[in-house]
């Protein structure tokens, strides 16, 4: 009979945690990674915003913008801007693209305020902007926070005007009141879900009248104001795309600082893993990409979302380019949908299935399936897949786990992971645990963080 502690580590699964995986040189390589990211995640609170420096880290490292028709060459890196709000990059790699495509796709999109074509008005000689929320969120964390003001207007003459207000140390931020205790007897009273409604999310955007006329109002002067700085007038309110978020900076948590607070981890913190990870495997065989899709907080529709038909655009543009056959090159593609997973969180354990949950500093979570219910909505991933991409990441020691997100019937939620899938290519979810999922500041663990980065590579180079 053999020894039961030499049975157990030969049939059973070793919980470990990634920080005692780590070496030295990693755990290095892990700071220097995690103050990469938060330098990005300060960068990129929109996904325009995010487009910019993921183009910015891609020119660095050689890539070159593609226009559907261009000529590709093996060894090219290309990247492919859609509306300055998704990103395609790509290298060409030295086999026949027919073996395939290594696809990471994250998403830059992340819960958000939006105003609304009518924003501005003024109440209570306060000035205001009305907003409609984008995404899952919960509408009381989005009181008494400091926000700011993000997005483009489109003028009259075709010009566009990009505003970022709120982010300087020096800049001025933006606010949404909410009661007093002393007063909120009813409020407190209701379900969390009703205390704020929607409709009160109204943000404050200043307090003081152009003059003391009958015309001269706070309305008035908050749009004098922008007319001085912006040349825009309340009408172009009707096109532009302005989102507000939290104004808060990435820091770091804890005493050892192993922790990362930041707006927008999801899934920012799967896209730059994506993209670096992309430029940091030129020694892959295959042809990498990497894409940073918008749209998926509300269903991956619109043309910058994962259902746009330029993701199928550019690999049949790809396919034509090298003589290579489409339906193979898509049959042979394998792809990783890059989302965060719910991390086991010991203050709400009721919701999680603690042995299927994913922890923090477990590693990265490939996570087989998601949807709700009886896993309606999800991909489910095939076991040859799976088995695939651990032995991926068990040939290059990433420390990874798997994950549900939360119990049965719990709740549940989806990824691009469908839309992908659906053209007949092999997709698994991976990503990054998070704790306070969809918050204004979500937290996330550098270990994680670069165990996900690690796995990208892996599979990049397999
Ligand atoms: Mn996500
Ligand atoms: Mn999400």
């Amino acid at each position: 009979m053999k020894d039961a502690k030499e049975l157990k580590e030969e049939l059973l699964i070793e919980k470990k945690t990634a920080y005692k995986l780590f070496d030295d040189a990693q755990k290095k390589e892990m700071e220097a990674y995690a103050a990469d990211y938060i330098k990005f995640l300060n960068a990129a609170k929109t996904e325009r915003e995010a487009v910019k420096a993921g183009i910015a880290l891609l020119k660095k490292k050689g890539y070159k913008p593609y226009e559907l028709g261009d000529k590709v060459k093996k060894g090219g890196k290309y990247y492919y801007d859609n509306r300055g709000k998704a990103l395609y990059a790509f290298r060409i790699g030295s086999e026949p693209l027919e073996n395939g495509v290594r696809i990471s796709a994250a998403h830059i999109d992340s819960p958000r305020l939006d105003l609304k074509p009518n924003p501005l008005y003024e109440d209570g000689e306060i000035g205001y902007f009305k907003t409609h929320y984008y995404g899952g969120i919960k509408k009381y964390q989005w009181t008494t926070i400091p926000l700011s003001l993000h997005g483009v207007v489109v003028k009259k003459d075709g010009s566009k005007v990009e505003i970022s207000i709120g982010e300087k140390d020096d800049d001025p931020i933006f606010y949404i009141s909410d009661l007093l205790p002393h007063l909120g007897k009813d409020q407190m009273a209701k379900t969390m879900r009703e205390g704020i409604p929607g409709e009160k999310l109204n943000i404050i955007i200043g307090s003081t009248p152009y003059d003391l006329s009958p015309e001269g109002g706070v309305k008035l002067h908050m749009m004098q104001l922008l007319n001085e700085k912006y040349g825009i007038v309340e009408k172009d309110f009707r096109s532009a795309e302005l989102e507000v978020v939290p104004a808060f900076k990435a820091r770091e948590v804890g005493f050892d600082r192993s922790l990362i607070a930041g707006y927008g981890h999801d899934d920012r913190v799967c896209a730059h893993p994506a993209i670096r990870a992309l430029a940091d495997t030129d020694e892959s065989v295959h042809t990498v990409m990497a894409i940073l899709a918008d749209k998926e907080e509300v269903g991956s529709g619109g043309n910058t979302g994962m259902q746009s038909a330029i993701f199928l655009d550019i690999l049949e543009e790809l396919s034509v380019a090298l003589g290579a056959n489409f339906r193979l090159v898509k049959k042979n593609s394998k792809c990783l949908s890059a989302d965060v997973n719910a991390a086991f969180d010991p203050n709400f354990p009721e919701v999680h299935e603690s042995k299927n949950a994913c922890v923090v500093n477990g590693g990265v979570v490939l996570t087989k399936y998601t949807g709700s219910g009886g896993k309606s909505g999800s991909n489910d991933a095939s076991a040859e897949f799976c088995a695939y991409v651990a032995s991926l990441f068990d040939r290059d020691n990433v420390v990874w786990q798997t994950g549900e997100l939360g119990k049965v019937d719990q709740g549940g939620g989806g990824t691009v992971a469908i839309y992908i899938s659906s053209k007949n290519i092999d997709v698994v979810d991976l990503g990054v645990p998070v704790l306070s999922m969809h918050a204004p500041y979500e937290l996330i663990s550098k270990a994680d963080l670069y165990s996900t980065y690690r796995s990208f590579c892996a599979f990049n180079l397999g």
